[in-house]
């Protein structure tokens, strides 16, 4: 049993693969290449993995490949295994599950597990208003779904996104999200009435000095002056930015625009799909500045990778839809309640939250010193993020243009060495780091250091 040094009294499951990174010579190995060769021949060429090695097993914070390699898994499947690969409490749910049934279609003959999905979000969510909730596959399908709610319930069209966004790959979503490469380009035409405004990238400002309020107050000028308050059915963001580079806005910035919406009727969605579920040491990344969303999209960590998602808002705006207007053959399958259900109380149980914040400080501790030590033609440009959805943006020596080759360049030595790490961000130069939530204390470390020394040899001087 690990016991976890920085969060006293939480402890962590037993887990059935050794903790332990573990790189057995050739990278990949031959029957990862073999895989590879097949894939090319049958899978598209459009759907491209970050990691040349095949999975054959995962557990805790540990992948292990096709050849018997361990890999750390910094990055938990872009953040959805929170609880580990394969949590106990979740394989339970899950093999019970399927035992008695995989599929009846709640929209046919229902079942207790939805319900029980939809208390949680109640509970879990912020806001102690009367909520209502849809569950769906995926994280586009849900934002598809806020947006199709808050149209109806509104009567307007205009939906407001910002800078760096990422929703989805749907028509709709593809829409909302501002990165053309590889997101958009050649998927047009994309659905009308969305309209971009500035978002607050305090790292990137033109002003320094730009309060939150401040660069809500820009964006909000930008609505007002642009499209007008009175036709915009929605504000979408992502409390904190997933693939757009980790943007964390400047305090102040959230809370002036919901201010905003609530003033305006406009409905707020916070677009939790990456940052939810313990990630940033909070339930949900809202909660650290006390904004009270109209309508939570939520899917990635809530059921440790199976499919599920969710909308979870005020029972006004989810019940003003007509009896049939939302659905879906899947959405809400029971075996993904199930799953969602063990996840939920194992991150009750394990105080996730907790380890969330214990593994900030772990993180923010060794990279600031790092940064010190690399002196001012450092190329970290900024170590940022909340919880354990934290990363690092790489610049050209002292300055702040954006530094893609070293960035990829230490993704690729930390996997050489056993280390999964994932990049983001709109100029594709930021390392983030997505661990497991159950991640060992020993476990982190020895992942911190590899991505330290992968810095280092690639810092020039
Ligand atoms: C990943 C993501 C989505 C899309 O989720 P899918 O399940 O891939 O459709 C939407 N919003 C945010 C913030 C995301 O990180």
């Amino acid at each position: 049993m690990t016991t976890y040094a920085t969060t006293p009294g939480a402890t962590a499951p037993a887990t059935r693969i050794e903790q332990k990174r573990h790189i057995n010579g050739t990278f990949p190995g031959p029957k990862s290449a073999a895989l590879a060769a097949r894939r090319a021949q049958v899978v598209a060429k459009g759907v491209v993995s970050g990691v040349p090695v095949y999975a054959a097993d995962a557990d805790g914070a540990i992948v292990r490949d096709v050849d018997g390699n361990s890999f750390i898994d910094l990055g938990a499947g872009i953040a959805v295994t929170s609880v580990g690969a394969s949590d106990p409490a979740v394989v339970a749910a899950v093999r019970d599950q399927v035992e008695h049934f995989t599929h009846t279609c709640f929209m046919v003959t229902p079942y207790e597990g939805y319900i029980a999905v939809a208390e949680q979000l109640a509970e879990l969510t912020p806001g102690d208003f009367e909520k209502r909730t849809v569950l769906f596959n995926s994280g586009a399908e849900a934002v598809e779904n806020a947006v199709k709610v808050a149209r109806l319930a509104t009567g307007r069209n205009a939906v407001v996104a910002f800078d760096h966004a990422y929703h989805g790959r749907t028509n709709l979503t593809m829409a909302l999200t501002a990165k053309t490469m590889p997101y958009k380009t050649d998927f047009g035409p994309f659905a009308p009435e969305i309209y971009r405004v500035p978002m607050s990238y305090p790292f990137r400002e033109e002003n320094p000095d730009i309060t939150g309020p401040e660069a809500a107050q820009r964006a909000i000028t930008m609505i007002e002056k642009q499209i007008g308050a009175g036709s915009v059915a929605a504000i979408i963001i992502e409390p904190v930015q997933g693939e757009g580079g980790f943007i964390v806005p400047a305090p102040g910035f959230l809370p002036a625009l919901a201010e905003w919406a609530a003033a305006n009727g406009v409905v707020f969605i916070a677009d939790e799909v990456q940052s939810g579920f313990c990630r940033t040491g909070e339930w949900f990344a809202v909660n650290h500045e006390g904004v009270v969303p109209d309508i939570i999209t939520m899917a990635k960590g809530i059921a440790a990778g199976m499919p599920l998602s969710a909308i979870t808002g005020r029972a006004d705006l989810l019940d003003a839809v007509h009896a049939g207007g939302l659905g879906g053959t899947y959405g809400g399958n029971p075996v993904a309640c199930a799953a969602a259900l063990g996840a939920i109380r194992t991150m009750k149980d394990q105080d996730l939250v907790g380890r969330a914040r214990s593994i900030e400080a772990q993180v923010m501790e060794r990279f600031a010193t790092l940064q010190s030590e690399l002196g001012e033609h450092s190329i970290i440009g900024e170590i940022r993020g909340r919880g354990a959805m934290l990363a690092i943006e790489f610049v050209e020596p002292g300055g702040k243009v954006p530094n893609p080759e070293a960035t990829k360049a230490i993704a690729a030595q930390c996997l050489r060495e056993g280390v999964i790490i994932l990049t983001c961000g709109t100029y594709g130069n930021v390392i983030r780091l997505l661990p497991p939530l159950v991640i060992s204390d020993e476990l982190l470390a020895d992942g911190l250091e590899v991505l330290a020394h992968a810095i280092r040899s690639v810092q020039p001087g």
